[in-house]
């Protein structure tokens, strides 16, 4: 009985033993099994579970993994349960449970025995690892459909060669497409084979730099296509293994059509007749010779330069402005300016900007032609335009100035001859008089035109010769006094002035001009105060009246050639406006100075400085023994030259 007893519980253990093999082996197998999902798997192993307990016919089994559940069809939750973790990676992701539906006919004191305890474990940890591989399974697939699309999808030429000899393994539509191979006429031969390299040389350079650095980055390579046509790709290749045969995948950009652009802009560029130039943040990153031309610096000399500092300082705002309103309205805008080239030449030239991308920024890339011919011959139009308007002008003012006294001489000739019996001898003497005035008038006009054109012309010279200048003041100043009539004429001199080294006539003429302009300018009756005084190194001669004065604004343009105050043309005192001109041009060549002073209403001063000793030195150590044994220091080459304003 004993022995009966022995037997049977060792029959049920036995049997226990085969059910929980039988399931792990299920388990197995079902793990093994190719093309399943893992949910499959899952919904599987979950209904095979119950199987291996003591009492399947009330057990239900449940598993859950990340939010997912998996149970037997009688599943129920009951407290007559055990469970186990799943853990995937290290962390609990789910748990396995098998539980009792009803009590199950047992005396033992636990509803499950240690190996079914031992044998829920088994199974979390096999489902944990089934889940493990299936994740990496999957993760791999996705990566390879990912891979295999990216390769069949590019829009560059892609293939696989054996490192070994170049045999192609693999290549995708755009590698079809741009070398006119099929994928039949390719797979299977090597790329010497089907004569793609260019330049063999060109294979042996990849093969070594992958050699040295293990992969080839962006390297510009010439390919022929099957029609014999030849492109140029940037080449870049990675080494990888495929069935543990080394290989290359590689990719190259077709920029057969970027490299034909670029060569042609580079042409135009190189042989353009406008400078071209690009700029970021103001500096300069690219010149054409035409530019570098213009400016006359080196390529190296003006990369990173600013372009403002080629730029003449009165135009910068012209060339900011330029540029910020091109920007703005997007439309060129041409604007013309001075480029200060490097040996201080001034060139003008005309500049057209306009966005563009340079080395993936933003720039400007600005054009501009050499005007400065063109803004010369503009300027000696405007000149030529000037000049004839004077020329008019003068003769206008010539005509009129000559009409008065020659119609006095005429008038009072005319008189003299037809009625000279019936004159008084002192009505004779006036009528002769007036016509004296008339021609000394007409004498002053024409030696004024004279000097003006001279001195425009250059060919008025000075004879300088040492002079007391106090003798002279007062000489001219006494003379001046003869015609004055009611006028005072005043002189005013320091005592011992130095004798200057001037010509005398040019320096009595620039006297006589200013005290006839101080009694012309005055009413009879008022005074002239003629002074001299040493200042410094330089002698100052003022010529003062008590006249109408001279407006501020007009202080200055009295000495321009023709200039006559507004107000006093309609008046009747004669003048070409010729005197201040000339009388400037003379004190200038002598190297002094003439200005105006006058209060509106009080009078005028008109004064001018003459070098004093320097000059007088300077000339005298040049002059030969002889010159100044004989005391005639004739100074010749002094030539007064004006241009005309
Ligand atoms: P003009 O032949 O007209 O006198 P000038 O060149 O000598 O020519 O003088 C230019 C102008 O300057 C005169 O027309 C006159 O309006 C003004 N001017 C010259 N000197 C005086 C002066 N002393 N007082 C007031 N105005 C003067």
């Amino acid at each position: 009985m004993k022995n009966g007893l022995r037997k049977s519980g060792m029959k049920h253990a036995l049997d226990k033993s085969v059910k929980e093999l039988r399931c792990l082996y299920d388990i197995a197998s079902i793990t093994g099994a190719p093309d399943i999902s893992l949910h499959e798997r899952f919904a599987k192993i979950v209904k095979m579970l119950p199987r291996a307990f003591q009492y399947p016919e009330i057990a239900s089994a449940r598993i859950t993994l990340n939010g997912e559940e998996f149970k037997t069809e009688n599943y129920r939750k009951t407290d007559q349960k055990i469970s186990a973790d799943i853990m995937v990676q290290g962390t609990k992701s789910g748990t396995v449970e098998i539980g009792y539906i009803k009590t199950p006919p047992t005396t033992d004191k636990d509803l499950f025995s240690k190996e079914e305890r031992l044998l829920m474990d088994a199974v979390a940890e096999r489902l944990g690892t089934i889940t493990e591989h299936r994740r990496a399974e999957e993760a791999l697939e996705e990566s390879e459909e990912k891979f295999s699309k990216a390769f069949r999808a590019s829009p560059n030429a892609m293939v696989i060669t054996s490192q070994k000899d170049g045999r192609f393994i693999e290549v995708n539509d755009s590698h079809i497409h741009v070398t006119g191979f099929t994928r039949e006429e390719t797979i299977g031969r090597t790329t010497t084979e089907l004569n793609a390299w260019v330049n063999p040389k060109d294979r042996r350079r990849i093969v070594k730099i992958l050699e040295e650095k293990g992969h080839v980055d962006n390297e510009e390579i010439q390919f022929r296509t099957k029609s014999g046509k030849i492109y140029t790709g940037l080449f870049s290749a990675e080494k990888i293994n495929i069935g543990g045969e080394p290989c290359l995948i590689s990719v190259s950009i077709d920029i057969t059509e970027q490299k034909q652009s670029q060569e042609i802009l580079q042409t135009v560029s190189h042989s353009s007749p406008l400078g071209i130039y690009i700029t970021q943040d103001d500096r300069l990153q690219y010149t054409n010779p035409q530019f570098q031309k213009i400016t006359g610096y080196t390529q190296k000399e003006l990369l990173g330069r600013e372009l403002l500092s080629l730029v003449a300082i009165e135009d910068s705002d012209v060339v900011r402005s330029c540029t910020a309103f091109t920007l703005q309205e997007d439309n060129p805008y041409p604007c013309e300016y001075r480029i200060l080239n490097k040996t201080g030449q001034i060139k003008w030239v005309m500049q057209t900007v306009c966005p563009i991308h340079y080395e993936g920024r933003e720039a400007i890339l600005g054009n501009l032609m050499d005007i400065t011919e063109r803004k010369y011959l503009e300027r000696k139009v405007i000149e030529y335009e000037e000049l004839s308007k004077m020329k008019s002008d003068l003769l206008a003012t010539v005509s009129h100035e000559l009409r008065t006294p020659l119609s006095t001489i005429k008038g009072y000739s005319t008189m003299i001859l037809d009625y000279s019996s019936r004159l008084g001898s002192d009505e004779t003497m006036d009528y002769l008089k007036s016509i004296d005035n008339s021609a000394d008038r007409l004498t002053k006009l024409v030696d004024n035109l004279l000097d003006t054109s001279r001195m425009e012309a250059g060919l008025l010279k000075l004879e300088r010769s040492p002079t007391n200048i106090s003798q002279l003041i007062q000489k001219v100043a006494a003379e001046a006094g003869i015609r004055a009539g009611d006028h005072k004429i005043i002189t005013k001199l320091n005592d011992k002035l130095p004798r200057l080294n001037i010509d005398v006539k040019r320096i009595r003429q620039v006297l006589d001009n200013l005290i006839d302009n101080a009694i012309k300018y005055s009413p009879q009756g008022t005074e002239v105060l003629i002074s001299a005084k040493k200042n410094g190194r330089e002698l100052l001669v003022s010529i003062n009246d008590q006249g109408a004065g001279i407006p501020a604004e007009e202080l200055t343009g009295i000495f321009d050639r023709m200039y006559r105050i507004e107000q006093r043309l309609s008046s009747d005192v004669d003048g070409m406006g010729l005197g201040l001109y000339i009388c400037q041009g003379l004190v200038e060549a002598h190297g002094g100075r003439i200005w105006a002073e006058s209060t509106v209403g009080q009078g005028s001063t008109i004064q001018f400085t003459l070098p004093i000793t320097s000059t007088v030195k300077r000339k005298m150590k040049r002059l030969t023994k002889s010159a100044r044994r004989k005391n005639s220091l004739v100074v010749e080459d002094n030539i007064i030259h004006r241009k005309v304003r």
